[in-house]
């Protein structure tokens, strides 16, 4: 397991990650999300040993690591960690990248080197040399190098920012099957969160630095504590009571996705749709309600400037 315990982090005197603790177990898979700047690189350094903390512990099982301060190289062996802008050996092959970090008194060497093309779907560039590959290509090396070692912990920093869409889905689909076959404990730092809905056993959410949220995804999206959790799953719609009744003087508000608000029949509230947008499989549709600009879900285009009612779904 790990487990960090209140760590805290500054460059300069002023602290980026504040008294931060979560636990981990192995084969888990752990999103970190937050905007930029909030932190989540930082706390992957620390967690890898990159950084030194005064404040707070990082334990492995029952071993507490010991930092960059202790040893002469940074960094823990049984982690790897792949930074936001990954390095390889642009002049030699995708199999010599990954093959550099296994053995070669290893029997199973080749075996392996295949194995891991296949989980990032490289396979038929393995005889490539790495200049020659696009961004998302080289990330794809970068995955299954980080992995050629098996190690117990892997820590990735936006994995798949360079990675198209066509190919992201299925990657991650075998990268994390991979993970877990192999029980390897995943953390990742990721502002898309798809990565982290489908995917992960905990979110963590870190807001200016501070852990705001540690949740599983489903109980996390239903029940987001602010705007700042929801608006990282979906457009989200934060309606002031007053808006929805009239006699509400308590200037709260209430948070709804666009998929729960729905077009009513004969009553309900007014709004006035400003534009439609296509989105594949539905329509988002901008309203407004009052002085209230809001998102929903139609099957079809409005027209702009069209009356409608509007009934809100409650989870
Ligand atoms: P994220 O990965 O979530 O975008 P970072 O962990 O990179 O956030 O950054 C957290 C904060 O620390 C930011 O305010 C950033 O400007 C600052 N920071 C990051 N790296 C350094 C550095 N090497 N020196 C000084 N400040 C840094
Ligand atoms: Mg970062």
């Amino acid at each position: 397991m790990l487990k960090a315990a209140n760590i805290s982090f500054g460059y300069t005197s002023k602290e980026v990650i504040k008294n931060i603790s979560f636990k981990a177990n192995k084969g888990d898979y752990i999103a970190i999300i937050g905007e930029s700047g909030s932190g989540k690189s930082t706390l992957l350094e620390i967690i890898y040993g990159l950084l030194h903390i005064d404040k707070g512990t990082v334990f492995w099982n029952d071993e507490k690591l010991l930092g960059p301060n202790f040893r002469l190289i940074p960094g823990e062996d049984f982690i790897k960690y792949l930074p936001q802008d990954f390095d390889l050996m642009p002049y030699t092959t995708v199999e010599e990248n990954i093959g550099k970090y296994i053995s070669s008194q290893d029997k199973n060497k080749g075996k392996r080197i295949k194995e891991l093309l296949k989980v990032v779907d490289m396979t038929e560039f393995s005889q490539t040399k790495v200049k020659n590959l696009s961004g998302g290509q080289k990330q794809r090396v970068a995955i299954a190098k980080v992995m050629a070692k098996e190690p117990e912990v892997l820590l990735l920093d936006e994995p798949f920012s360079h990675i198209d869409n066509f190919r992201k889905n299925k990657l991650r689909r075998d990268l994390f099957r991979y993970l877990k076959s192999k029980n390897i404990l995943c953390i990742v730092a990721t502002h898309d969160t798809t990565d982290a809905l489908s995917f992960a056993d905990k979110i963590l959410v870190i807001r200016n630095g501070k852990l705001i949220a540690n949740k599983a995804p489903e109980a996390l999206y239903t029940n987001p504590k602010n705007a700042y959790i929801a608006s990282f799953f979906d457009e989200i719609n934060k309606i002031p009571l007053s808006e929805i009744d009239s006699n509400d003087i308590s200037k709260k508000s209430v948070l709804l996705y666009p998929n729960q608000i729905k077009l009513a029949e004969k009553e309900g509230f007014k709004a006035t749709v400003i534009a439609s947008y296509f989105k594949g499989s539905y329509y988002l549709i901008e309203a407004v309600l009052n002085k209230t600009t809001l998102f929903f879900e139609h099957p079809s285009t409005l027209e702009s400037n069209q009356k409608v009612f509007l009934e809100f779904i409650k989870k």
